[in-house]
């Protein structure tokens, strides 16, 4: 048992299964930021220049960042905020165990394996991929499919390219490829000259299996994914920047490094070439039930991410001057980005601006008791509605994929 323990149940028993979560920044030294995530002006760099840019904000995390030898104690840890105290939500759920993530999580995973995370970068990301459980298995580490979704709120401008590329052009040859491959380190290997860019659209999504070569564009993306950081990059320049070779060779068995045959054996090879990609993989939001029958009772909700069994996410809507009791099957973490009002005992709210460091009352942690049970959201606006941003474990018992 922890110190914490008490503070725990109490954070827990005082919000009715609903606890809280301070904002929880995360600097990327290679990424410059789309600022479009709130901060304030001056603290894209609250850091310090050597950390590099505040571009990502992670929700409901029990994942710690890599960020290298200067990465702080607790980055990329979400924080329970219990009156002037703060606990990580990872010990959070090692306490409260199937109180707070449900029975069937907490049998089979033993923690809460997925997170989301705002991601804002004002230039694209090189072509680069996650690896599939088996690959990720030899490093000790488990695959990591993604999904990406691009939230009106915090799109009004797109930054440098609203395209993303995926895998590579049908008819694309294993020989091409590999070529790109040896010749990392010769300057530009061009890889994205292989593939396929689709423009990007707000309000929709992608899904992103691992073993998929993906650079995305530069949209601030809602990405829910499996908890794990495993990746590496195939391409040596993307816009202005140059990757350097460890970051190719990142995750590889020691035994197989400087193997170009492990770096083809990484990418799945039938996915990347599949003429049907968009349709396979492109996300048009779902309404959860008949939009109708929704709009009658006050909200409407849409699976936004749900192709994958690692995590889905749904945008919950409470339209104006409207009160209403939400179910969901299982735990989940939720983001505000609009609209204020109240969800169970807390306040919620959307703030335009944030300090670094500072607590809002935006961003929550609902148990699984709580889910079942109904969540009670009212929105006093007479104008403007809530949007939420909602994001589930494994095998949500509610989607049907
Ligand atoms: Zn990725």
């Amino acid at each position: 048992m922890s110190s914490n323990t008490q503070l725990l149940h109490n954070a827990l028993d005082q919000g009715q299964g609903i606890l809280r979560l301070a904002p929880n920044w995360v600097p990327r030294s290679f990424c410059i930021p789309g600022r479009r995530i709130k901060l304030h002006p001056d603290d894209y760099y609250a850091l310090g220049g050597e950390r590099g840019g505040i571009d990502e904000r992670w929700f409901s995390s029990t994942t710690p960042a890599e960020n290298g030898p200067l990465t702080g104690e607790h980055e990329g840890l979400s924080q329970v905020v219990f009156e002037d105290q703060q606990v990580t939500l990872r010990e959070a759920v090692s306490e409260l165990k199937d109180q707070l993530i449900g029975e069937r999580l907490w049998k089979e995973h033993e923690s809460w394996p997925m997170y989301s995370k705002f991601f804002d970068n004002k230039g694209p990301l090189p072509h680069h991929i996650h690896h599939r459980d088996h690959h990720a298995a030899l490093t000790g580490q488990k695959g990591k499919p993604e999904a990406h979704f691009f939230p009106p709120q915090v799109n009004n401008y797109p930054a440098d390219i609203q395209v993303t590329y995926f895998g590579f052009a049908p008819g694309v040859t294993k020989e091409e490829v590999r070529e790109c491959l040896v010749n990392f380190t010769k300057g530009d290997n061009k890889i994205t000259n292989l593939s396929q860019a689709y423009r990007l659209e707000v309000g929709t999504g992608w899904d992103i299996p691992p073993g998929i070569l993906h650079a995305p564009g530069t949209l601030c993306t809602y990405e829910p994914q499996r908890a794990s950081d495993v990746y590496a990059m195939y391409q040596s320049v993307a816009g202005t920047a140059v990757v350097p070779e460890e970051l190719l060779w990142k995750d590889t068995p020691k035994d197989r490094i400087g193997d170009i045959d492990w770096l083809m054996e990484v990418i799945d090879w039938e996915l990347n070439v599949d003429p049907n990609f968009r349709q396979n993989h492109h996300m048009y939001p779902k309404p959860v039930r008949p939009v109708e029958e929704m709009e009658a009772e006050g909200y409407r909700e849409n699976w936004i991410c749900y192709r994958s069994e690692a995590y889905s996410a749904k945008e919950l809507t409470v339209l104006p001057g409207q009160t209403v009791t939400i179910k969901d099957g299982g735990a989940y973490g939720m983001i505000m980005m609009q609209g204020h009002g109240t969800m169970g005992v807390w306040d919620i709210e959307t703030p335009a601006l944030i300090r670094y460091g500072q607590l809002t009352h935006d961003e929550y942690f609902v148990s699984e008791r709580a889910a079942r049970e109904g969540v009670t959201i009212t929105n006093p606006s007479k104008s403007d509605p809530i949007v939420m941003l909602k994001h589930f474990g494994p095998k949500n018992p509610d989607l049907k994929l």
